[in-house]
């Protein structure tokens, strides 16, 4: 059975303005295709149902039912270094048969094991956008802001268009890759296992949304620039978010709620057109993502974090969001 957000919802609101000074969109968007869920036990039923399904409509079975992860083979190819942390161009293998490069920064001092987070750019990005300092970046050098406040960061390449290796699908190559950054982080000496978040923006934050949803060694998600629903993404947007039963199966709240209840911040700016990641949407897809947070007794441990910048990156928000959650290393000057 499905429930009332599993239709399409016309409630004519009016233009007028709604609680947070937002003006209210015409239509109720259709944000949920999920089953009802009444308790945690079913929400946990579900969660573990989904991820199997989606699996396998990404073409990765194969890869995650693995007993053991395949040897990453690290080589470090350069290596640059700032004031407070070292940034390190590194490469791994993904699949048996795939190298990839990933950019990984560290903090020059630390004592203790310190937490890591996987830092994802966006569409048109590279693995350097996270630690990009020019101004009009809207990623606002959030990776090199978690690697001075104590954090390994790992930025992997997933803004390409072509799948790699015949049989697989081309989101489930990006998160192969996403995933294959969380056991490069276990693989470190210097990392606490049990604090591992991911953080990106636009398609990254699509990534961290699927990273977090999928993986659960990832214990903190920040999705900047992404919380919408895909009604609204079939429209004006690139379609490679879309592969072949997706949308029978999941919206994009669907998907966030597979991370619950571990902590999730969702990201999105005022100043974002209609057309994209708008907040008044973003809000009614919040919804049904803390419903599944509530049955399990943590609705604290989501939330939508409004901006009041555009399509980009709150790197106080996110840097204090994953302290909170992660808490950062000590360093020697601690
Ligand atoms: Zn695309």
């Amino acid at each position: 059975m499905r429930i009332w957000r599993g239709l399409l919802i016309v409630a004519i609101v009016g233009c007028g303005m709604n609680a947070f000074g937002e003006e209210n969109t015409a239509e109720r968007a259709n944000v949920s295709v999920r089953p009802v869920l009444k308790s945690a036990g079913e929400a946990r039923v579900w969660q573990a149902d989904t991820r199997a399904k989606l699996f396998e409509l990404l073409k990765m079975s194969d890869l995650v039912e693995r007993e053991e992860p395949a040897p990453l083979d690290v080589e470090v190819l350069s290596s640059d270094f700032r004031d407070n942390f070292t940034l390190q161009e590194i490469e791994i293998s993904s699949t048996p048969g795939r190298r990839i490069r990933i950019k990984v920064g560290f903090p020059n001092s630390v004592s203790g094991k310190a937490p890591g987070v996987v830092c994802i750019g966006g569409h048109g990005s590279t693995r350097n956008s996270p630690h990009d300092q020019a101004d009009d970046s809207p990623y606002h050098a959030f990776g090199s802001a978690l690697a001075e406040a104590g954090y390994v960061t790992v930025s992997p390449d997933v803004s390409q268009h072509e799948v790699y290796e015949d049989g697989r699908t081309l989101m489930g190559e990006r998160l192969w890759d996403v995933m294959r950054c969380i056991d490069y982080l276990l693989a470190r000496p210097d990392i606490d296992a049990g604090r591992i978040g991911c953080a990106g923006l636009s398609l990254g934050g699509e990534m961290a949304m699927w990273l977090g949803a999928m993986d659960t060694r990832c214990a903190a998600t920040v999705s900047c620039g992404f919380l919408t629903v895909m009604d609204h993404m079939e429209q004006n947007h690139c379609m490679c978010w879309k592969l072949p039963g997706l949308r029978g199966l999941v919206d994009f709240p669907d998907i966030y709620a597979l991370t619950a209840p571990r902590p999730l911040q969702c990201q999105n700016g005022l100043k974002e057109p209609e057309t994209q990641f708008n907040v008044p949407l973003a809000r009614q897809a919040l919804e049904p993502i803390k419903e599944v947070y509530t049955l399990f007794g943590k609705p604290e441990n989501v939330a939508l974090h409004v901006h009041e910048g555009g399509h980009e990156v709150d790197v106080a928000a996110l840097v204090s969001f994953m302290d909170e959650h992660l808490g950062r290393a000590k360093t020697d000057q601690d």
